[in-house]
């Protein structure tokens, strides 16, 4: 708490830990699809690009149902907090399911894309994912084109302005908190790197070590994102 209080310019690192009491499952861990699928086989753009409608069949369509029922959790709901206190500047979520902004977060930086549209993969037109008609696989455009999630798959690169943003945001932050992100997916892993290089503190809130522990981090708060974001919330708010 004692180097977040005085911060101004933080930035928070967000991965898939952070939505999982959301219901949310993540791809590494327990419980995770890791389990049943192998993500850099299912989640990459070859896979899609070969057979799309298998695709959204064991991925796209799922996942759907599940973001379409999930709501933001004491996780999401603290790093709103800390926004409206006036610590926290911006969020850089490797998520795909909105629930940042849905918490009330208004700098959202969505390194990986998003699931809420989807986009016709030969005009290029968005579509909401909610709007779109999924009882036959793969669903299409107007144009007969297919559509797929405006997120980045695996082989994919990171959209350019929000790589360029979230370097810049880690670059000129005073902490960077890693909030349930096991670091292991590049180049989203290397920006509590630059953090870091650039003088910020940098604090992991995860249930287990990930490999900036004690490398990288300057420590690791061990437990769920919504228990910690919550003991961090009560301390600040009774130092104001
Ligand atoms: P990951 O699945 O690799 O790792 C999840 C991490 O969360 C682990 O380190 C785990 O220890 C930690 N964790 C587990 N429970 C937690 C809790 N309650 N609170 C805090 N942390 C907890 O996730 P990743 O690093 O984000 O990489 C997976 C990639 O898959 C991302 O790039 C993301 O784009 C995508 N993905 C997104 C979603 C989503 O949008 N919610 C879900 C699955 C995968
Ligand atoms: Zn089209």
């Amino acid at each position: 708490m004692n180097d977040l209080a005085p911060a101004r310019q933080a930035v928070a690192l967000t991965g898939a830990g952070i939505s999982i009491d959301s219901g949310i499952p993540p791809f590494r861990g327990k419980g995770g699809l890791w389990e049943r699928f192998d993500p850099m086989e299912i989640a990459h753009i070859d896979s899609f690009m070969r057979n799309p409608a298998m695709v959204w069949k064991v991925l796209v369509k799922d996942l759907k149902d599940i973001i379409d029922r999930a709501r933001p959790n004491d996780g999401h709901k603290g790093l709103a907090r800390l926004e409206q206190l006036g610590i926290l500047k911006s969020v850089i979520t490797q998520n795909i399911d909105g629930l940042h902004q849905m918490a009330g977060n208004t700098d959202v930086i969505e390194f990986h894309g998003t699931f809420a549209w989807q986009r016709c993969i030969q005009c290029e037109r968005r579509i909401e994912t909610s709007w779109v008609d999924a009882s036959e696989l793969p669903p299409r455009c107007t144009c007969g084109g297919i559509l797929r999630p405006d997120a980045v798959f695996f082989g994919e690169m990171i959209p350019p302005a929000a790589l360029w943003r979230s370097q810049e945001m880690a670059s000129h932050c005073d902490v960077m908190l890693v909030v349930g992100t096991s670091a292991v997916v590049q180049p989203a892993a290397s920006m509590p790197i630059i953090a870091r290089q650039s003088g910020a503190v940098v604090i992991e809130i995860n249930p287990e070590p990930t490999p900036l522990t004690g490398v990288i981090s300057s420590y690791l708060i061990r437990g769920k994102a919504g228990d910690v974001m919550n003991r961090i919330v009560s301390a600040l708010e009774i130092k104001r």
